[in-house]
């Protein structure tokens, strides 16, 4: 992936946990198709997609057969990041990268994340909790918001009625009637090229208001790379800590 501020700190990546123990349910979807395909719709549905005449008894071989890779795979999706404590050394994922918190006596209004892999932040802001982090992703967003806002919007000739950020949980951005752009800071914990392709996403929506073919047309000739941003987005969303503004 993409992102200016790799730098192998993956070690700092925090243990995860799967407590979610419901039973996971099954959802058989037939259609004129070859072979059977499994794939996870989130860690507590699997999804069967199988030709038009296959038997359960099929069905059941098929889940015997793939029994470890589902249950692998299950406990992967069920992964969820916690939310940070605002300790000293504490993994904090920005930019898509896991940084080291390192809390020191300064005088720093604001975190600084100068040093590669670290975010250094006073004992004032530590006491602030997540706040001091939600502050960090709100900057951040506005800044790269603009940057990218800007790169696309004189390069292919758009125009937009200004930038919002929010807090939201659901959308990473959204595009108004009146072409006023939203993006949430929560981005701020993706990497940069997925920061992009929801930047230039919403800026495609200015002349499509819709996700039909000719949308995702523009999109790929303003943005190439733009699937590889969303990819991540869609692999990670779920994990992401989630606490309030
Ligand atoms: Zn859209």
């Amino acid at each position: 992936m993409h992102c200016t501020r790799k730098h192998g700190y993956n070690d700092a990546m925090p243990s995860t946990t799967s407590t979610d123990q419901r039973p996971l349910e099954y959802r058989i979807e037939r259609s004129n198709r070859k072979t059977i395909e499994l794939r996870f719709l989130d860690a507590n549905t699997l999804l069967i997609k199988t030709p038009m005449r296959t038997s359960q008894a099929r069905i059941n071989e098929v889940l015997q057969l793939k029994a470890a890779w589902i249950a692998k795979t299950r406990k992967l999706k069920a992964e969820v990041w916690p939310v940070p404590k605002m300790l000293d050394r504490e993994p904090i994922l920005f930019l898509g990268e896991w940084h080291r918190l390192q809390i020191i006596n300064t005088n720093g209004k604001k975190p600084d994340t100068q040093t590669p892999g670290i975010i250094k932040i006073s004992p004032a802001l530590a006491a602030k909790g997540t706040a001091t982090l939600v502050q960090l992703y709100r900057d951040t967003m506005r800044e790269l918001s603009h940057h990218y806002a800007d790169i696309y919007t004189k390069r292919w000739n758009l125009s937009h009625n200004g930038i919002r950020i929010s807090g939201a949980r659901t959308r990473w951005g959204s595009c108004g009637p009146n072409n006023s752009l939203n993006f949430s800071w929560r981005l701020a914990m993706a990497p940069l090229l997925s920061i992009e392709n929801v930047v230039a996403h919403e800026l495609a929506h200015t002349v499509y208001r819709n996700h039909r073919a000719e949308f995702w047309k523009l999109l790929k000739k303003m943005m190439p790379r733009y699937e590889e941003g969303q990819a991540w987005l869609k692999q990670n969303a779920h994990r992401l800590p989630v606490f309030p503004d």
